[in-house]
């Protein structure tokens, strides 16, 4: 339902949780943060019910260290609503996490592909098969995450605002979208990612418009788009006059 994605020089996790409390409006019934320190692994914490309880879990963020990161509230569409189900979600080796606005149509034949490739299921949602199919096309052809996302964006059907985070590249997002909302913004060194413009206003006016089955990858202060060909994409920031 919601989504926010941070990358620069301060702690994401309070910048996460910030943005996410913008988009309670839209309504939620659990709410998870995945927040980078490095090289690290990324660091996933979720909680069922108000955004409250991730705040108080995470101690206003500052529990979780690191300056990358992704967030989530849920409006639970493919699993019934509690922790487990909550986003983010990671491939089984851990290396690959995502949040994920949408359906996931053919959700059921992907996930038997997964299967029959050895890949586990630990929830019942359509966006932790997205995940384990990015990693799977990320494995199999050993290329870049812009390829993986490539591979995976042909073979699903459905909606999705998908923003991911591979081991492999630390403080970096990577975003694909198709007719599920999402936006960039970059200022001073850091970009910031959302479902809508108010979880990201109090830090930058200046926001880009990702395309219908278009990417991003989304460095600190640094923003590229790719079309599904994987060739970049030119785009022009377009600036925010009014205020949330
Ligand atoms: N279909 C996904 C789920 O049920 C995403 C729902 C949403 O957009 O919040 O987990």
């Amino acid at each position: 339902c919601g989504i926010v994605g941070y990358t620069g020089m301060h702690s994401a996790a309070p910048v996460l949780l910030d943005g996410l409390s913008k988009l309670e409006y839209r309504g939620y019934d659990s709410a998870g943060i995945a927040v980078r320190d490095g090289e690290k692994q990324a660091e996933v914490i979720k909680a069922k019910g108000r955004l409250k309880k991730l705040i108080e879990k995470t101690n206003g963020g500052d529990s979780v260290p690191g300056t990358c990161g992704i967030g989530h509230t849920r409006w639970a569409t493919h699993g019934e609503p509690s922790e487990n189900n909550a986003h983010p979600h990671t491939s089984d080796d851990g290396n690959v996490v995502a949040v994920h606005n949408g359906i996931i149509e053919n959700y059921q034949e992907l996930k038997d592909k997964l299967i029959r490739n050895g890949y586990t299921f630990y929830s019942e949602t359509d966006t932790e098969v997205a995940v384990k199919l990015v990693d799977y096309y990320y494995k199999k052809y050993e290329g870049t995450p812009v390829d993986a996302l490539t591979h995976a964006m042909v073979r699903i059907r459905g909606s999705y605002a998908l923003a991911i985070m591979f081991k492999e590249y630390p403080e970096e997002i990577y975003v694909a979208r198709k007719d599920s909302p999402m936006i960039l913004g970059v200022e001073n060194g850091e970009s910031f990612i959302a479902s809508d413009v108010p979880a990201i206003l109090k830090y930058t006016r200046n926001v880009y418009y990702i395309g219908n089955l278009e990417m991003a990858r989304v460095r600190k202060g640094e923003i590229t788009f790719f079309n599904l060909d994987g060739d970049e994409v030119e785009k022009q920031p377009k600036v925010i006059e009014w205020d949330a």
